[in-house]
């Protein structure tokens, strides 16, 4: 695996320039960072050819969003704005495009105890080579904020997913799927889903032609090696799928947390999968059991299983794939 050392990154970069300058001051930087990242250099080039997750890059995006500095990313708060500044600077850097509108952000406010909180999904693509129908690819980017001092770091819950849609990003624009890939970072899913349900209930929504919603929230902590891909009980197609990708020696796929009355908690409803559910879109969550770091101070970059969370976004990307050749054998969707 070819390794990108942190400091040679444009991200790290940004990384010490949210240091030094308010954010008021960081949007004209972020322009000219994504300009020097177009202009790319010929090893740079064949680096973006690698088909491989950059597994550096993956742990290093954590490390960043889960840093004090983010404040625990609050929709609305000032490190929720951090966020999102640095999501769609890696989108600039990977040389993306919006799809809904002429920018990647896609506002939305909702009351909160407070008033009202202005959110923003960022909404990208990378075109497929069929040019029919899309798989949107979530990851919420909001965490809990800050409650009596305490920072709630997020690092597993979600700064893991937004690293792997940022990085499974990065692998598919070197080697596009058939289907388009919509790369939707939502923002206020700690508040209920409303990023996603924003997203699902736009008009941009109606015009994507969504064939599938492949979810990431929580993929970086588990030491038993376990992964569990959610939603095959609603969806029974895409549990072959699922079943014949490859997984590394120290990744175990698990199913369930899907079905009504089982002894495990049913996730259907527990992230932003739940409204491409209600739509009738099919849907994949990635995510690993509680942890005892969960929606407390303690789920830290320190914690994070690194092994683990690598093979776990390398088989994102490859069920990803398989997903996108699967998906015209698919059944037609229900109607009610
Ligand atoms: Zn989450």
């Amino acid at each position: 695996m070819k390794v990108t050392l942190p400091d040679s990154s444009i991200m790290a970069k940004m990384h010490r320039v949210f240091f030094r300058f308010p954010v008021f001051v960081l949007i004209p930087l972020w322009l000219v960072a994504s300009a020097c990242g177009q202009s790319s250099t010929a090893e740079d080039d064949t680096e973006l050819a690698s088909l491989s997750i950059d597994g550096e890059r993956l742990i290093q995006h954590v490390e960043i969003l889960s840093s004090d500095e983010y404040r625990g990313r609050k929709a609305g708060t000032e490190g929720g704005q951090m966020a999102m500044a640095y999501v769609e600077a890696a989108y600039d850097e990977l040389g993306i495009f919006p799809v809904c509108g002429d920018t990647f952000r896609q506002p939305f406010s909702f009351e909160g105890r407070n008033g009202t909180v202005d959110a923003v999904n960022l909404i990208a693509h990378i075109p497929g080579t069929a040019g029919e129908g899309a798989i949107v690819l979530t990851a919420h980017y909001d965490h809990l904020g800050v409650f009596n001092d305490d920072i709630y770091n997020g690092a597993d819950d979600n700064a893991s997913g937004v690293a792997g849609l940022l990085e499974v990003a990065r692998a598919v624009q070197s080697a596009p799927l058939t289907h388009d890939l919509i790369l939707a970072a939502l923002d206020a899913e700690e508040t209920g889903l409303l990023g996603a349900r924003h997203l699902v209930g736009s008009d941009c929504f109606d015009d994507l032609d969504v064939r599938l919603n492949v979810n990431l929230d929580m993929i970086s902590r588990n030491k038993a090696g376990e992964l569990y891909a959610s939603g095959t009980y609603h969806y029974p197609f895409l549990k072959p799928v699922l079943e014949n990708v490859e997984t590394r020696e120290n990744l175990t796929l698990l199913f369930g947390h899907d079905e009504p009355g089982s002894t495990l908690m049913d996730w259907s409803n527990s992230s932003d999968h739940a409204p491409f559910h209600a739509a009738g879109i099919p849907f994949v969550y990635f995510g690993v059991e509680d942890h005892e770091g969960y929606h407390t101070p303690e789920d830290v970059f320190e914690d994070i299983t690194p092994a683990f969370f690598q093979s776990a976004a390398d088989f994102v990307h490859k069920a990803l794939r398989s997903l996108d050749e699967a998906i015209p054998g698919f059944p037609p969707a229900s109607s009610d």
